[in-house]
C-alpha cells in the first residue's frame, strides 16, 4: 500500500536515523514526501540510510550528518548546519538515537549509569531544546517533536535501571515541553515502543526474547516500520490537535 503524502514541503530531523527504529522513520517521512537529515553519531550509517530514501517529490533533498546527542556543541552545530543547507530549522524532530548499558543495579558503575542518561535523556533534552529555539526564532508557525521513550520507563525492566530512568524521564520531559511550547504551535508526543525487532535488541539473549514474545498479547515482537507509522501520524497534521501523550507501540504488552 502506498504511503500517504502527508508531509509534502516538511523538514525533519531524525537522530538515531542510521539504524532501526530512526531509519523506518526516515524511510517512512521521505515516503511521505518530508526532506529527511539522517543524524546519526555514525556518519556510515547515517549515508546508509541516505542513499535508501525515495526522492520523488519536487524539492525533496535529504542529507546526512554526524551527531552526538549527549553533546551540546555537536546538536548545536547539526542544527546551524541543517538551518544552512535548507535556509530554515526542521519542524519536525524525532529524537531515537539511543543505547542500552545493561547490568544490575548492585552491579552496576556509576560512568554506565552516566552515559545512558547522557545519551537517551539529556540528548534529548539538547535536541528538543536546539530545535525548539530555532523554530521560536525563525518565526515558524508550527513544529512536532516526537521523542522516544520506551514501555520499560513506565513498567521496569531487570538490569535495565539507567536505561528505565532515562526512559521515564524522556516521557516526563515530553508532556513538560508540551505544555511550555504550545504557545509556540511546537506539539511534543513520545512513543513507548515495546519489544522491536532492531540491533539494540539483537543483543538480548534468545531465551529471555522469546519469554517476552510469550507475554505480548499480538504475539510477535513489534517491526520497526511498525514504530515509524506512529511517528508519521505525530508528524503529521493527522495529529494536529494531540499534544504531549505517550503512545504505546508494544503488541499489547503490559496492558495490565
Ligand atoms: P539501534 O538500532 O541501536 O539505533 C540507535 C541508533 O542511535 C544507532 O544508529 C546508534 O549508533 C545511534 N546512537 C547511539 N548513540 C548516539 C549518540 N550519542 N548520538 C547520536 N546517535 C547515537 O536502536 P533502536 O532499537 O532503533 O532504538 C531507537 C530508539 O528506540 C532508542 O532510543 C531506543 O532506546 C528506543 N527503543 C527501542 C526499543 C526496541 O525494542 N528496539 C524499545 C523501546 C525503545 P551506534 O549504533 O553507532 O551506536
Amino acid at each position: 500500500m502506498a504511503a500517504p503524502l502527508r508531509l509534502i514541503s516538511r523538514l525533519a530531523v531524525v537522530t538515531g536515523g542510521g539504524s532501526g527504529i530512526g531509519r523506518a522513520v526516515c524511510q517512512r517521512f521521505a515516503a511521505e514526501g518530508a526532506s529527511v537529515v539522517v543524524a546519526d553519531v555514525s556518519e556510515g550509517s547515517a549515508n546508509q540510510t541516505l542513499e535508501s530514501l525515495p526522492r520523488e517529490h519536487r524539492g525533496q533533498e535529504h542529507m546526512a550528518v554526524g551527531v552526538d546527542v549527549s553533546s551540546r556543541e555537536s546538536v548545536e552545530r547539526m542544527v546551524t548546519t541543517i538551518q544552512r543547507q535548507y535556509f530554515q530549522p526542521p519542524s519536525v524532530c524525532v529524537t531515537a538515537a539511543g543505547i542500552t548499558q545493561d547490568e544490575f543495579l548492585l552491579k552496576m558503575e556509576e560512568d554506565d549509569f552516566d552515559r545512558v542518561i547522557q545519551v537517551n535523556l539529556k540528548g534529548t533534552f539538547l535536541l528538543t531544546q536546539a530545535v525548539s529555539k530555532a523554530l521560536v526564532a525563525s518565526g515558524s508557525s508550527k513544529g512536532s517533536i516526537i521523542t522516544v521513550g520506551s514501555i520499560v520507563g513506565k513498567v521496569g525492566n531487570i538490569g535495565q535501571v539507567n536505561y528505565t530512568a532515562s526512559k521515564a524521564g524522556v516521557e516526563g520531559l515530553t508532556r513538560t515541553a508540551a505544555k511550555e511550547l504550545s504557545r509556540f504551535g511546537i506539539r511534543c508526543n513520545c512513543v513507548l515502543p515495546g519489544f522491536i525487532n532492531t540491533p539494540m535488541t539483537h543483543k538480548v539473549p534468545e531465551k529471555v526474547i522469546s519469554k517476552i514474545t510469550s507475554i505480548i498479547p499480538l504475539g510477535r515482537m513489534g517491526e520497526p516500520a511498525e514504530v515509524a507509522d506512529v511517528c508519521a501520524f505525530l508528524a503529521s497534521d493527522d495529529s494536529r490537535y494531540i499534544t504531549g501523550i505517550s503512545v504505546e507501540v508494544t503488541g499489547g504488552l503490559f496492558i495490565g
